[in-house]
């Protein structure tokens, strides 16, 4: 089929208030060309706005946008080489499958369509359906439609926001990796706006993690999960133990912290603020990355490996894992995840237990912020 090259997307200094509320502070963002990128956030956090203000729909109060090396901040939707999928596809209910897909290319007047919509609608694997009409199609088969309406018109840039949201959960799934085959073929630029942060890790390339307007860390997904520098990205993106404890030592390679009882130790190029003796910082661990066994077991933990003692409040088993909810004295609740491999049938709630971890998986960010931020946002808000 025909490639379309993917354009730059590069936003400086733009942003967004209605009256005095500012939704979108002035941001500084550039989405390589022939990327896909997610902007991920809660309900209200401007990733909405900002996809907008690329699409044109929006006036962007300071700032400018530029497509493919051409400032289009002045230029009207139509005039941008952009193309928006909407979570309501809007496909027209009267005309079949085959003239939605056309749309775009007989309003510019073009003639003979058949080609390329039929490229279109192998695309996204719908060339038997071309004759039926959207209802006749199922949620995600209409979503596909959108996509294959979007993209005959050879876009430098799509835009989807929050395109899977009227989806159920398993197609949504399914949606996800057929998007992403579909942006890998094209080669286009993706950005894609979404609240479900499962969505956005799957799909992109890079993903802006964003909270009050601003863009609060933006990375690759496994980067971000891995090394998250907020305690909102540590809590929104998956789920994070964050312990409040004090510096012990901090020289060499090597933080060691004291968190309730227990003596932590985590690398010091893991530690996001520069700390010093006698500070208080987080130490952040995942919960899969904690094993649990009976502490009579205790003897069986590998040598050098992090250790709070603590009693198991609830289990919830939930098919691939086990996950528990340990309550630690001096530290609090902690989440552990054990896949279902072998289950000990010792670690029910009431079991004393030692959690342990490889030092190597502990991160420590800095404790003057909200421990909770990103933890309660509820996900289902789109
Ligand atoms: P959602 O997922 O709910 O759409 P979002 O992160 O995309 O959320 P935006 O739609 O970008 O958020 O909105 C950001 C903030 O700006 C919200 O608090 C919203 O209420 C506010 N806002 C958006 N449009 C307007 C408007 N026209 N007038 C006033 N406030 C607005």
């Amino acid at each position: 089929m025909t490639q379309t090259t993917g354009g730059d997307v590069r936003l400086t200094g733009i942003s967004k208030t209605y009256g005095a509320f500012t939704a979108v502070h002035p941001l500084d963002l550039t989405v390589p060309a022939g990327s896909f990128f997610a902007l991920l956030g809660a309900s209200g956090c401007g990733k909405t706005t900002t996809l907008r203000m690329i699409a044109g729909l929006e006036d962007p109060t300071t700032g400018t946008v530029e497509l493919a090396g051409k400032d289009v901040t002045a230029l009207p939707p139509y005039k941008r080489p952009v193309n928006t999928v909407f979570q309501n596809y809007a496909l027209f209910p009267h005309l079949d499958i085959f003239e939605n897909v056309a749309f775009g290319l007989r309003r510019r007047g073009i003639k003979s369509v058949r080609k390329q919509v039929e490229e279109m609608l192998d695309l996204v694997q719908l060339g038997p359906m071309a004759r039926r009409k959207p209802q006749q199609l199922s949620g995600g088969q209409q979503q596909r439609v959108a996509v294959a309406r979007a993209l005959i018109n050879h876009p430098q840039v799509l835009l989807l926001d929050e395109p899977l949201g009227a989806l159920d959960l398993k197609l949504r799934r399914q949606m996800q990796l057929e998007l992403k085959r579909i942006q890998t073929e094209v080669g286009i630029t993706f950005v894609h706006v979404t609240h479900d942060q499962e969505e956005a890790m799957t799909m992109a390339d890079t993903v802006a993690v964003m909270n009050g307007g601003r863009v609060e860390q933006l990375g690759a997904p496994a980067d971000l999960y891995e090394n998250p520098a907020t305690t909102f990205v540590a809590n929104f993106l998956g789920t994070s133990n964050l312990i409040e404890a004090g510096v012990l030592t901090a020289s060499g390679d090597t933080l060691v912290v004291k968190a309730g009882a227990a003596t932590l130790r985590l690398p010091v190029r893991r530690c996001v603020p520069a700390v010093r003796e006698g500070d208080t910082v987080l130490a952040g661990v995942r919960p899969e990355k904690m094993a649990l066994v009976p502490v009579e077991d205790a003897g069986s933990v590998a040598e050098g490996h992090n250790r709070v003692t603590g009693r198991i409040r609830d289990a919830s088993f939930i098919g691939v894992s086990t996950q528990y909810v340990i309550e630690a004295p001096g530290i609090g609740r902690l989440s552990a995840y054990e896949q279902n491999v072998r289950r000990d049938a010792r670690l029910v709630p009431g079991a004393e237990v030692v959690l342990h971890w490889d030092p190597e998986h502990t991160f420590a960010l800095d404790a003057d912020q909200d421990i909770d931020a990103g933890a309660d946002t509820d996900e289902e808000a789109a």
